[in-house]
């Protein structure tokens, strides 16, 4: 076989890229992949948590629908979809035809989409298998999955740890090898710093570059959809595919699809990296400003000229987000009454049925949100919450803006932390809304961001470094990402021995 990783687990480590190159060399079969994966599925899901919904018989059709294409093709010169036979998981947020869409919420259970989301319809036109539905917070709302009502997500490299969220059953899952590939949202950080959390590479696109058709919405001036990958290269792969124009998403860009092309010899000569002051601060973990400062370093040595910036509002990001995001949340999670998805509890009166149906299909935290959105948006304490946040929101993006006219791309932590313990900040909701502090202000901005692997703690819990560029840098952030990875090896580092090692 082809330049595979020496590995018991053999196939189920691959990045996309190698995935498939051994598809097309005939290495291996989409059935053989796809099976390598649903047997793994089965030793490993029922600790980890991490699919809410194994998809495991339309995958296999799927997969040997690819196959049969692959050999048709084969003898009729014909052009293949890029992506065919690769296997990926789909967080539960985002609709499946026919797999159901819980959002980690026991308000939907029971419900099956009948479409799937536009970033899914162009995957699946690009060939891919859908491995099933990953866990998340409710709503997309946390940072530990923890919030989930179907249980939390662990952490493969130390399961008594989280794997971040709300994208947490994603990342869980690509880091134990459970798919290669995954797509995750990030509304305030949720790809991001699950990625960190899990030793992937991360992928937060900006807002607009792909649809969010088929996205259960939270807060739609701020929801992305994004990658969670093992590399840089397999982000952009994925990336590439379902990006794009969507006219089923007004706020999508016409000129939104990128062709992103990786080159193996990215100069980095010239690029100018700046590393916002307001980013190192107290409560930092200093193993993480270890990892980050010495990522920085090596960047350097790639020809980057680094530079120290002020992104002045930073501290306002969070307290602007948790009134926005919740403002928003609490209008799109109105849909949810009873009437017309997945969960009802019946009573003889209309207004019963709503409100029994939203007192027992919420759970604590969506409830808080609803309430803390509410009143920010009622008469009388618009002006004062709303409208207020909003003007701070310009100064955030502004910040951003006058950043790019000097430098061209950000460098800085992507969390506080490595991975905490299951529980640590439940008991705190603040707690664990700091664990955003870092990948907030690019949501608010509208601007993409990465995660990517950086080194590992004393505990050996991954560590990550972020990087962060103007509205539709997803090019540029990629190939500066990629040749990161040419020159550093954290993300090739698998979660397999820890995970033998907890058995
Ligand atoms: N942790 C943040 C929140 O709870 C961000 C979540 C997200 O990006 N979906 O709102």
């Amino acid at each position: 076989m082809s330049d595979l990783p020496k590995q018991p687990e053999g196939l189920v480590y691959l990045t996309v890229t190698q995935a498939l190159k051994g598809l097309r060399a005939g290495d291996f079969s989409s059935r053989e992949l796809t099976a390598a994966y649903l047997k793994r599925i089965e030793e490993h899901n029922p600790r980890l948590n991490a699919y809410l919904y194994v998809a495991g018989e339309s995958a296999m059709k799927a997969a040997t629908k690819a196959d049969k294409q692959r050999a048709k093709g084969r003898k009729t010169k014909s052009k293949l979809p890029l992506l065919l036979g690769l296997p990926l998981a789909v967080k539960d947020v985002l609709t499946v035809a026919g797999m159901p869409a819980t959002a980690g919420s026991r308000i939907l259970e029971g419900f099956v989409p009948t479409y799937n989301a536009t970033a899914v319809q162009r995957l699946l036109d690009g060939g891919v298998v859908i491995l099933g539905k990953t866990n998340t917070d409710e709503f997309a709302m946390g940072s530990s999955t923890e919030n989930s009502a179907y249980g939390v997500a662990r952490n493969p490299w130390d399961e008594e740890r989280v794997p971040g969220g709300s994208s947490g059953g994603s990342a869980a899952a690509v880091a134990a090898g459970l798919a290669p590939v995954a797509l995750g949202t990030d509304t305030g950080g949720s790809v991001r710093q699950p990625a960190a959390l899990c030793g992937l590479t991360g992928l937060k696109t900006t807002y607009g570059r792909v649809s969010r058709y088929g996205l259960i919405a939270f807060g739609s001036s701020l929801d992305t959809v994004g990658v969670l990958a093992r590399t840089a290269q397999d982000a952009a792969t994925i990336l590439g595919v379902m990006a794009g124009f969507d006219p089923r998403d007004a706020t999508t860009l016409e000129s939104a699809a990128p062709k992103i092309k990786l080159s193996g010899k990215f100069e980095l000569k010239g690029l100018k990296i700046g590393v916002p002051k307001e980013y190192f601060i107290e409560g930092l973990q200093p193993e993480v400003e270890q990892a980050v400062r010495a990522g920085i370093a090596q960047l350097a040595t790639l020809g980057a000229k680094i530079s120290e910036i002020s992104l002045p509002h930073t501290e306002y990001a969070l307290p602007v987000y948790y009134i926005i995001a919740p403002a928003e949340a609490s209008a799109n999670l109105a849909r949810f009454d009873g009437v017309r998805y997945g969960l009802r509890v019946p009573e003889d009166k209309l207004f019963d049925m709503f409100t029994h149906t939203r007192g027992q299909g919420f759970g604590p935290e969506v409830k808080r949100r609803v309430m803390i959105g509410t009143y920010a948006l009622s008469a009388g304490y618009y002006d004062a919450y709303y409208g207020q946040a909003q003007k701070v929101r310009t100064l955030i993006r502004g910040d951003f803006e006058r950043a790019f006219e000097q430098v061209d791309l950000i460098a800085a932590p992507a969390t506080p932390n490595s991975a905490f313990r299951i529980g640590a900040h439940s008991g705190n909701p603040l707690d664990m809304y700091l664990e955003d502090v870092f990948t907030l202000p690019a949501n608010l901005a509208g601007v993409p961001g990465l995660a990517l692997p950086a080194g590992f703690d004393s505990q050996g819990l991954p560590l990550s470094l972020q990087l962060i560029g103007p509205h539709f840098s997803e090019e540029r952030l990629l190939q500066v990402a990629h040749a990161y990875q040419q020159i550093t090896d954290w993300h090739t580092v698998t979660s397999s021995a820890a995970m033998d090692a907890q058995q």
